[in-house]
């Protein structure tokens, strides 16, 4: 099975976007949460054409105007020109101004509705008032507003049939009240109604679209971000994430730590029970790491074949004390049988952990480096342990485990 674009439904990570693509939206909603970043975004893709509109709106509202000085004449004019003046340009003028807010993602939706609706009734006036002063011409407006309420004003489909469904029924009742040249009334409002069922026929089918490649470009980015065998972050991330948490760090002055993950004898284990069951291991390491460092700025990351990196931010000496031996112990529970191991009858892991203060003339490189020392160490101790560098890593000599690990392990 696939979405309309392409995109599997069946095999993606597990998310809210792909439980949201899986369920389907008939009624043009998400989950409240995807349902607020969805509108955040439509909101930011269109507010530039949305500007655009809204001064075209203001200049054709004052072409209108000056028109329908010359059609319908002083006195008959009175109204309608303030309703113009008064009413709808400084409507639309404040639409305009709530786009260049800060807040404007949450200001203009609920704003753009009320002035829809003010813009909507602000022509049926004009309109009600033209036609009881016998010009009934001027209804080409009317479909006009209702094109652009839906189109051109960047609200959602919702929120556009709720201001069009204001102006329509306050019209039919007016009109009616006012008792309005009979068949021209009706076959007015007919028009109104089919207006209304044509455009909101379009911005349906148009905002499922752009629900639809909402979800996958949320989905895409997502799986972009995962490793494909265990689901966590992938090294992508974590080279971004770490570069980041390092100039934060540097910024704030605190502690960033690193910390490498080593599967022990994994080629023994490979070669003993198969490669689908070290898939399989790999994928439950992952998860009881990704349990181990929960922290809102903790990051778990496959750093690359059987190595894990653990990136722990405002990381205090105990902190990460209490991070290792989670992972160790966390480990231990899997209880995972390596009988080809020379280090023990279970599954263990090596790590080499790295802490230390950020500072400019430092580089994240060099904390990787010297976590990638202190998992060489802790290998060359005798594998499962953990050793902790905190030392000045500007010290150090580099290269050394990537030399041994070209080699035969020990
Ligand atoms: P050491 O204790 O020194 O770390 O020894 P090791 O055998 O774990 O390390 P070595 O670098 O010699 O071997 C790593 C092994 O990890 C070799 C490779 O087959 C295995 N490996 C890497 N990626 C995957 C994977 O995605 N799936 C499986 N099943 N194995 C993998
Ligand atoms: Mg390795
Ligand atoms: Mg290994």
């Amino acid at each position: 099975m696939s979405s309309a674009n392409g995109l599997p439904t069946t095999d993606l990570p597990d998310s809210p976007q792909a439980r949201q693509l899986q369920a389907g939206f008939p009624w043009l909603t998400f989950n409240p949460e995807l349902e607020t970043e969805f509108r955040r975004t439509h909101f930011e893709e269109n507010v530039l054409h949305t500007r655009v509109n809204l001064c075209l709106a203001v200049v054709i509202t004052i072409a209108f105007a000056i028109m329908e000085s010359v059609v319908l004449g002083p006195e008959l004019n009175r109204i309608p020109s303030m309703i113009h003046m008064l009413v709808i340009v400084p409507t639309l003028l404040i639409g305009l101004a709530s786009s260049f807010s800060p807040h404007r993602d949450r200001l203009y939706p609920p704003l753009a509705v009320v002035a829809s609706t003010v813009l909507g009734l602000g022509v049926a006036s004009i309109q009600i008032i033209a036609t009881l002063g016998g010009m009934s011409i001027l209804f080409p407006c009317m479909m006009l507003t209702i094109v652009f309420v839906y189109f051109m004003g960047g609200l959602i489909f919702y929120h556009a049939v709720a201001a069009n469904m204001i102006v329509l029924l306050l019209y039919l009742a007016v009109g009616s009240e006012l008792q309005l040249p009979g068949h021209e009334f009706a076959y007015d409002s007919l028009a109104m109604v089919a207006a209304n069922l044509f455009c909101a026929s379009v911005v349906y089918m148009h905002e499922k679209t752009s629900r639809m490649r909402f979800l996958e470009a949320c989905l895409l980015r997502e799986m972009v971000a995962r490793d494909g065998l265990t689901g966590i972050q992938n090294r992508r991330m974590f080279d971004q994430h770490i570069q980041r948490a390092w100039q934060q760090a540097v910024r704030e002055e605190e502690r960033v730590a690193v910390l490498l993950v080593d599967i022990d004898c994994f080629k023994d284990y490979n070669d003993r029970y198969g490669h689908q069951a070290g898939d399989e291991c790999l994928r439950a390491v992952a998860v009881s790491l990704s349990q181990c460092a929960r922290r809102p700025m903790d990051f778990v990351a496959r750093f690359g074949g059987e190595e894990f990196a653990v990136v722990l931010y405002e990381a205090s000496r105990e902190y990460v004390a209490e991070v290792l031996t989670r992972i160790q112990r966390s480990i231990a529970e899997l209880n995972i049988p390596h009988e080809a191991s020379r280090v023990a009858s279970r599954l263990t892991v090596s790590i080499g952990a790295a802490f230390i203060l950020p500072s400019s003339n430092r580089t994240h490189e060099g904390l990787i480096q010297l976590a990638d020392e202190a998992l060489y160490s802790a290998k060359e101790q005798g594998r499962n342990r953990v050793v902790v560098m905190e030392a000045e890593y500007h010290t150090l000599r580099t290269g050394r485990f990537e030399k041994r690990r070209g080699q035969r392990a020990l």
